[in-house]
């Protein structure tokens, strides 16, 4: 394809990246967003293809056969529950490919540059694999957060922040030397050692950083995932890899701010961990007993009740619970109750899972609320639902300055008449912390798996 025709395709691919960001913004435009994402990937691909950028048609071939096949596996095997893991798998393979892209364009004789391009181009190559090694590990550690394998807690060592800064010192110091360096091969010796730092980095970073803020990271780290590919896009010469990943770098950094914000923390003290540990005196200790409830009882609150809100959490994606909790919501507004959703902005294991859920299951919009939008009115509701959530409705967050999710807002399920939580046992959400609700007396406790449990009310409600 001529230089022309291609520009075309790439800046068409561009419009629809940039209406695709635009429709993902609102559940109700989401899935055009998508389509759009999805003709524009496409366009790209094929202009790609087609471009005189492409040396060898079998390499491509065969690579793009495996990664589709690997991708296809991926997506049909993948549970709803371990999306957030595999966004986080992803982001380290976009780290990853700069990190060997950076490698081969140092090494490739064809790049011959000279005076203040070759320092251009150097730079790129040592922020590429820079970016990409902190986003390879930094995703890999994430992932291993995510799914269990590792300890949420985070790892504090000893003077890290000295640590840290050390690292970024020698990484400028050896960037100095790498830039303008005549020897390739001494040239190479400065990029492993640097990579190995960068590693290590990404390691440590993650590491330390546990409790409830997690959802920052992981989009600090989509957001990194993009730089690495505008990075890659430098050193490749691609326009249309340039503006992308600019495009995701720049959401994703927003949606951290955004993310931190909801979560009342500083984005700076986050990324520098140590966050979701306890800040000093001992953790309290919540005596009391919880008072369960059986399925045909919730269903009689129901009955009475007027107002009533549902706080969806991650167990209602674990328990698959969405359609039966959209059948039972449906079945109360006929009767003519005013029921509703929290939404809590760090739900779930993703940004906008419950969203999602709840989308798949037919829920409509106007009545699925955001967090500042419904606060407010749990002194009003008559029972609130909380299926599966345990951090964002732990009022430890207000009430124990010691808490690790201190500050952090929750909602105030606490406040209303009558609450009724459903989760298996008495174990603990994902930061790992004890829940005061649990014990308060217009609280009740529905136990057992969450589709289960709301399939039995529904009955008794019929
Ligand atoms: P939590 O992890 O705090 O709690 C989920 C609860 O669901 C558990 O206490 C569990 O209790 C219960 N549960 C699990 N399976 C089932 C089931 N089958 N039926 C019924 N209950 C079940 O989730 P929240 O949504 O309240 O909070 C999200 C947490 O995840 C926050 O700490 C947040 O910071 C973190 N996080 C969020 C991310 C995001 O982007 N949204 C990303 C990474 C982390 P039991 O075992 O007793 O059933």
């Amino acid at each position: 394809m001529a230089s022309g025709p291609l520009t075309a395709a790439y800046i068409a691919a561009t419009i629809l990246f940039i209406l695709s960001l635009g429709g993902l913004s609102h559940p109700e435009t989401a899935r055009r967003g998508n389509l759009y994402g999805m003709c524009g990937m496409g366009l790209a691909i094929i202009a790609t293809i087609l471009s005189a950028q492409v040396s060898s048609y079998v390499v491509l071939i065969i690579m793009m056969l495996a990664g589709g096949a690997a991708g296809t596996f991926a997506a049909m095997k993948v549970q709803m529950t371990e999306m957030p893991e595999l966004v986080a798998m992803l982001h380290s393979f976009v780290g990853l490919a700069a990190v060997l892209i950076g490698y081969a364009t140092y090494i490739d004789p064809s790049h011959v540059f000279i005076g203040a391009e070759k320092t251009i181009h150097e730079v790129e190559i040592y922020l590429g694999i820079l970016i990409g090694a902190v986003t390879f590990t930094g995703s890999i550690i994430a992932f291993g957060k995510l799914r269990g394998l590792i300890d949420g807690k985070s790892l504090l060592l000893p003077a890290r922040h000295f640590l840290n800064l050390g690292l970024a010192i020698i990484c400028l110091w050896l960037g100095a030397l790498f830039v303008g360096n005549e020897s390739m091969s001494g040239g190479i010796w400065m990029l492993i050692f640097m990579t190995l730092i960068a590693f290590a980095f990404g390691v440590h970073m993650v590491m330390a950083i546990g409790g409830a803020d997690m959802p920052v990271v992981v989009s600090m780290l989509n957001s990194y995932s993009g730089w690495a590919a505008a990075a890659t896009g430098f050193m490749l010469s691609n326009d249309l890899l340039i503006v992308t990943g600019a495009l995701v770098g720049s959401s994703g950094a927003i949606l951290s701010y955004i993310m931190c914000r909801a979560m009342n923390r500083n984005f700076i003290s986050v990324i520098a961990g140590g966050f979701g540990t306890a800040s000093g005196g001992p953790a309290a200790i919540y005596e009391g007993e919880a008072v369960p409830i059986s399925a045909v009882d919730t269903a009689e609150l129901l009955r009475e009740a007027d107002n009533i809100i549902i706080i969806p959490g991650y167990g209602m994606a674990v328990a698959h619970a969405q359609n039966i909790v959209s059948e039972l919501t449906t079945k109360l507004r006929e009767r003519g109750k005013n029921v509703r959703f929290a939404i809590h902005p760090v739900a779930g294991r993703m940004p906008g899972h419950m969203n999602v859920l709840l989308a798949e299951a037919r829920v409509s919009y106007d009545i699925v609320l955001e967090m500042d939008e419904i606060n407010d009115d749990f002194p009003t509701c008559d029972v609130a639902i909380v299926i599966g959530a345990n951090d964002i409705v732990n009022p430890a967050a207000q009430e124990e300055p010691n808490s690790p999710i201190a500050g952090m807002p929750v909602l105030e399920v606490w406040k209303a008449k009558s609450a009724i939580v459903l989760k298996r046992s008495m174990a603990t959400g994902y930061a790992g912390v004890d829940n005061p609700l649990f014990f308060r007396p217009n609280t009740q406790m529905l136990f057992g798996d969450a589709k289960t449990s709301l399939e039995e009310v529904f009955k008794a409600l019929s």
